[in-house]
């Protein structure tokens, strides 16, 4: 039979599209440990029987224990094998991050957490941030990572952490608190207790040689909140220039025009804010606000920011009352008497609440924060 007259083979079978998920998180099931799945939602109480673990008890009668440890967040692949096979021995093979970097590990039996605590302790994974005590640190990308930071991340968190493992292990803080850090002012980061955060105190500098060739200009006039940036020929080419009295050194025009250059080795400082909460348990968000400001940006330990830290935690911890969380002691004592108590140095530009904000910091037509 000649190859025309062969009859035709059957069609391949058309693939089953993938469907990429390109928002949110992933289904957390799958994290898991069997037990919890099993139970979900089918819980009769649960307690924590010591620093660093959480005991589940299902009204099926299944009992589950989670041990919570601190890790160092951007983990080389060495770390995260020796982890791992800490899991595979000691623990049941499954392990969840937590947003802050902690890994909680199931166990089904009780007899199993005293070895898996020994095993993670000892390969220096501190186990604890149960409770009411100091949580590990959101941190930011820092210099590792992203491409506009102006100071670390990881660093100022490992800095602090150091001082701070203690109360990480411990559950003696009035009410659970939650640090942050984020190395630019206007992306990543998160409300928390005690946020750390980097603050430009000069407009940015501009490259008027690389404007023309890496900017989309229109885009970048949109970015800026405050209306500051204005097109503009220098030297015969296209550039841009900064109105400098409207300008808030945020640093949004960067990301989009690295030769609005607004990293600065000098000017470029942290400022410290209090009282934010994302939760609503006990009480309704709420937004933080400065109390430090131009602190140097100081590695490789930043001492001048973990010393503001630390002193605000022991006053909190010293004058909060039980369940109080950051934002609640000081809607309590007042801003006045937070700075007596804490010795920081009060101005006009801390703890900015003003209404107007909202006009002012948010007036482009273009673009929504
Ligand atoms: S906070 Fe800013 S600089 Fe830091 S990782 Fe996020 S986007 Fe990058
Ligand atoms: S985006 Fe921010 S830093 Fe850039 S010019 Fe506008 S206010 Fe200044």
């Amino acid at each position: 039979m000649s190859e025309a007259l062969a009859p035709a083979k059957a069609p391949a079978k058309a693939a089953t599209p993938r469907r990429a998920t390109e928002s949110g998180v992933p289904d957390n099931t799958q994290f898991l440990h069997p037990l919890m799945l099993k139970n979900y939602g089918k819980w009769k109480y649960h307690d924590r029987p010591r620093p660093g673990v959480l005991h589940h008890v299902a009204l099926s009668g299944d009992e589950l224990w989670t041990v919570k440890a601190g890790t160092q967040r951007q983990m080389d692949v060495w770390t995260i094998r020796k982890l791992c096979d800490i899991i595979d021995k000691f623990g049941e093979g499954q392990v969840r991050f937590t947003i802050r970097s902690n890994v909680e590990i199931g166990v089904s039996k009780w007899e199993k957490v005293e070895p898996l605590i020994n095993a993670l302790e000892s390969a220096g994974f501190p186990v604890g941030g149960t409770g009411n005590s100091v949580s590990m640190i959101a941190h930011t990308q820092g210099w590792l990572h992203c491409d506009i930071p102006g100071t670390d991340a990881s660093g100022a968190v490992k800095a602090l952490m150091d001082d701070l493992i203690v109360e990480f292990k411990r559950e003696e803080m009035p009410n659970r608190v939650h640090l942050s850090t984020s190395c630019c002012e206007i992306n990543c980061g998160g409300q928390a207790d005690i946020a750390i955060i980097v603050q430009h105190t000069k407009p940015p500098k501009i490259n008027h040689d690389l404007v023309a060739n890496v900017c989309e200009r229109p885009a970048v006039v949109a970015r800026c909140p405050v209306a500051a940036i204005r097109p503009a020929l220098v030297n015969g080419k296209p550039s841009l220039e900064v109105d400098e009295k409207k300008c808030m050194c945020c640093g949004a025009c960067y990301p989009p025009c690295p030769p609005m250059q607004i990293n600065d080795p000098e000017h470029t400082k942290l400022a410290i804010w209090v009282g934010g909460k994302n939760s609503n348990a006990r009480g309704k968000p709420t937004f933080m606000k400065m109390v430090a400001s131009g602190l140097p940006n100081n590695p490789p330990r930043w001492p001048e920011v973990s010393e503001i830290v630390i002193r605000i935690l022991r006053v909190y911890k010293e004058d909060a009352r039980s369940w109080e969380r950051m934002s609640d002691w000081i809607e309590r004592i007042g801003w006045p008497r937070f700075f007596e108590k804490t010795g920081l140095t009060f101005t006009k530009y801390l703890i900015d609440d003003w209404r107007g904000a909202r006009v002012s910091l948010n007036a482009s037509t273009h673009i929504r924060f």
